[in-house]
């Protein structure tokens, strides 16, 4: 078997490989790093086959949607997933061939109701259900102690011991453990007593994740991350740099119509000489009477260099095929030692 895991932070993620057929799954995938699976299953020479999420992550964007529409493969999760995504969607007991591999799902929950653990010969993918020296929490939605109670101590401790286990997140860099060493060792596990074990669960008091509502409104639905949707607009414009919009500047050209999109107190405060101001969420609605030239060049502009961004895209799918956006936004035009003189 070909068993890559790749870690980044806490998150782990495993691209699985049958070294006969090159077939391959991959499991828990970020969105971050999306080319950096790609390109692992590339220089193992794999062919990737399903994309599987073992339970909807609430504290980061799952990349299953993404490579789903880009490779053409299917996204595997449990039946209870809310995921529209999900296209293959898998209950307890049932099998995942991957070229010569078998995959046995086991249906986990309790961190989620959605949760499953993949079962191989020598190891067990544990997802959030079982972690080293810990377990998933169950205060996040769809969480349940009692029910993790269940998952854990009537399924994965009944696995072998010399079972490896391999979970979805480790914080503290360790890789790996077996059943045996989380069944003698893991301290949330001494509590073979269901009440106790939910009173310790419920008494547990762990921050919330960052990102905690988008990854779960986007995960759960499908939709983009505000990340995914400045990035998509990034790809279809241009953009220029502080130095030419400097000399722009200086050589007060009028050819280049400098459009502020920041919000008006923001433009009243300071702005570009000859900068003109259409907040960003007025744009639509104010460019046929304001913006009246089509072929006109215009740069966008906010305080970040990212709404600029979306205005542009938004111009351009509008019919101002020259809209461009400034590399940075006036954020760096001010480190750059740069002034917004204007105030009106
Ligand atoms: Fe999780």
């Amino acid at each position: 078997m070909i068993f890559e895991q790749v870690r980044r932070g806490g998150c782990l993620s495993y691209l699985i490989g049958c070294p006969e057929t090159r077939s391959a799954i991959l499991v828990d995938p970020e969105l971050d790093a999306i080319d950096q699976y790609v390109a692992l299953a590339a220089e193992k020479g794999l062919r990737i086959r399903y994309l599987l999420d073992t339970h909807t992550h609430a504290d980061h964007f799952t990349a299953t949607r993404e490579l789903s529409g880009q490779l053409g493969l299917p996204v595997v999760m449990h039946r209870n997933s809310a995921a529209p995504f999900a296209d293959l969607r898998v209950e307890d007991g049932e099998t995942l061939i991957v070229g010569k591999l078998r995959l046995q799902v086991l249906e986990t929950p309790g961190h989620t109701n959605d949760s499953i653990s993949l079962l191989m010969t020598d190891r067990v993918l544990t997802g959030d259900a079982l972690l080293i020296g810990g377990t998933g929490r169950t205060d996040l939605p769809t969480g349940d102690p009692e029910v993790l109670y269940d998952s854990l101590f009537d399924k994965l401790l009944r696995l072998p011991d010399q079972l490896l286990v391999f979970p979805a997140h480790d914080y503290k860099g360790r890789s790996q453990s077996s059943i045996g060493v989380e069944r003698t060792g893991n301290p949330r596990l001494q509590q073979r007593d269901r009440a106790a074990f939910v009173e310790l669960m419920r008494g547990l008091d762990i921050a919330m994740p960052q990102h905690l509502t988008e990854a779960l409104r986007t995960n759960r639905s499908g939709g983009k991350t505000v990340h995914q949707l400045i990035a998509e607009a990034a790809r279809g414009i241009a953009f220029m740099s502080m130095e030419e919009l400097c000399s722009h500047v200086e050589q007060g050209e009028q050819k280049l119509l400098l459009l502020d999109v920041r919000d008006r107190e923001s433009f009243r405060a300071g702005h570009l000489p000859n900068a003109y101001n259409i907040p960003r969420g007025e744009l639509e609605l104010r460019a046929d009477r304001e913006l009246p030239d089509p072929t006109k060049r215009i740069l966008t502009l906010c305080q970040f260099g990212k709404v600029s961004i979306l205005a542009a895209h938004t111009l351009r799918a509008m019919g101002y095929p020259r809209a461009i956006a400034l590399d940075g936004g006036l954020d760096a035009w001010l480190k750059a030692g740069h002034v917004l003189a204007e105030r009106t």
